[in-house]
């Protein structure tokens, strides 16, 4: 199985929470974490720590200028104009609801209309749904091609002036179906409407370009792009970020406070209320540099030739039902006939495989496919063919079990 392989990462040993002889293959939930990463939280925690954005003191103005040049990482690693267009938040969930909020309350009224899709994560689907309760929009749900992308000529076809927004995942966290962003993008503008993307299963996965990509909004979560959990980014167009009021109120995001009048700082002040996870941020800088260090062409070569060769391998066996397209980006859901997919999950484990079994917080597409869950292997730049023989073994044994 080596030879499928063009590319071998070969990155195991910058992961110390990865043990030998443990194949974990569930990176799409979250990405284990390499030395520079917990460095760089071990140094901030353990030498540098102190607030950021107030203290006069040295030592915080030192932190300050280190939380700041992580927010310029974060925009030159995405390609955007500037800094300022960069939002910390907590993750791809809170940026959503971020957007649903702030930008969503204020630009739409009753009869307008979103576009979703049938695979979106149901972080991209339920803000949305409170928003069509506060607000009495409608929202629309793009299907998909046979082989699992979203569908975007039947958007095409499906798309309005009355819509105003398209909300579309850059890459499925069950199928790793990739979108043609670009179009998506000249299909939304097209009617009007502004395009947000979610890039979580992307961000890891492949290099993206806000100007090159033509979005509005673009999310991710740190803690699959090898960095902590709790920071993620929210990127948005600077005009739409400047047109959106504040979600919280609190410290750091006033410029004046009475009781009688409060006065906002500009994007992207005004929507980090709070001392943010100073340390979260630092962290997610040194997660940036560690996946560029090795290169996001290199990281996707080498998540697609594992793929192909778990297709491959799984193709052979006769009671499996791979779901997807075959040039899938790093992920690769799958069926065994009559087996539930947790007792996959927990065979396999007993194998030392650790994929995830469920409905992946995909349920309108779990019910699309006609299945409860699937079983889900995902990969990441520690793994190997190695991890995909393990898997393979592995469901060979499940095979024979269930008979
Ligand atoms: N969108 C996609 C495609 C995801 O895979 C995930 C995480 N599974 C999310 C959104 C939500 O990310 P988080 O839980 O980090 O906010």
């Amino acid at each position: 199985m080596a030879t499928v392989l063009t590319r071998p990462l070969d990155r195991l040993a910058d992961f110390p929470a990865i043990p030998a002889g443990w194949a974990y293959l569930d990176t799409a939930a979250t990405a284990q974490k390499p030395r520079p990463v917990i460095g760089a939280i071990t140094a901030a925690y353990g030498e540098t720590y102190a607030t950021v954005h107030r203290g006069v003191y040295a030592r915080s103005a030192d932190m300050t200028l280190a939380f700041e040049a992580s927010r310029e990482r974060v925009a030159q690693f995405i390609g955007a104009g500037s800094a300022a267009e960069i939002v910390f938040v907590r993750g791809a969930t809170e940026a959503i609801n971020l957007v649903a909020q702030s930008w969503g309350d204020t630009h739409l009224k009753a009869g307008d209309r979103i576009l979703l899709s049938t695979l979106e994560h149901h972080s991209n689907i339920v803000p949305w749904q409170l928003l069509r309760d506060r607000t009495g929009i409608e929202i629309d749900v793009a299907p998909l091609t046979a082989d699992g992308r979203i569908d975007l000529d039947a958007a095409e076809a499906m798309l309005t002036p009355a819509h105003k927004l398209v909300a579309l995942a850059h890459v499925s966290n069950v199928l790793g179906s990739l979108l043609d962003v670009r179009r998506a993008a000249d299909l939304a503008h097209a009617v009007g409407a502004k395009l947000l993307v979610d890039g979580c299963q992307a961000v890891p996965r492949l290099p993206v370009d806000m100007a090159g990509l033509g979005c509005d909004f673009y999310v991710f979560s740190g803690h699959k792009l090898y960095g902590p959990t709790g920071v993620g980014v929210l990127w948005a167009r600077p005009e739409i970020l400047e047109s959106m009021p504040p979600w919280q109120g609190g410290g750091s995001m006033i410029d004046k406070v009475s009781f009688e009048k409060t006065t906002y700082l500009p994007a992207p002040a005004r929507f980090e209320a709070g001392t943010p996870h100073i340390v979260g941020v630092l962290g997610l800088h040194a997660a940036i540099d560690y996946v560029e260090g090795i290169g996001l062409d290199a990281i996707h070569a080498h998540e697609t030739a594992l793929v192909r060769a778990t297709r491959a391998a799984l193709s052979a066996i006769n009671s499996v039902t791979l779901f997807g397209p075959e040039d899938s980006a790093g992920i690769v859901s799958f069926a065994i006939r009559g087996v539930h997919p947790h007792d996959i999950g927990t065979i396999l484990d007993e194998a030392q495989v650790a994929i995830r079994a469920g409905h992946h917080c995909a349920q309108p597409l779990m019910a699309h496919l006609g299945v409860d869950a699937t079983a889900r292997a995902s990969f990441g730049v520690y793994n190997s063919a190695a991890d995909v023989a393990a898997l393979v073994k592995g469901i060979e044994r499940v095979t024979r079990i269930f008979g």
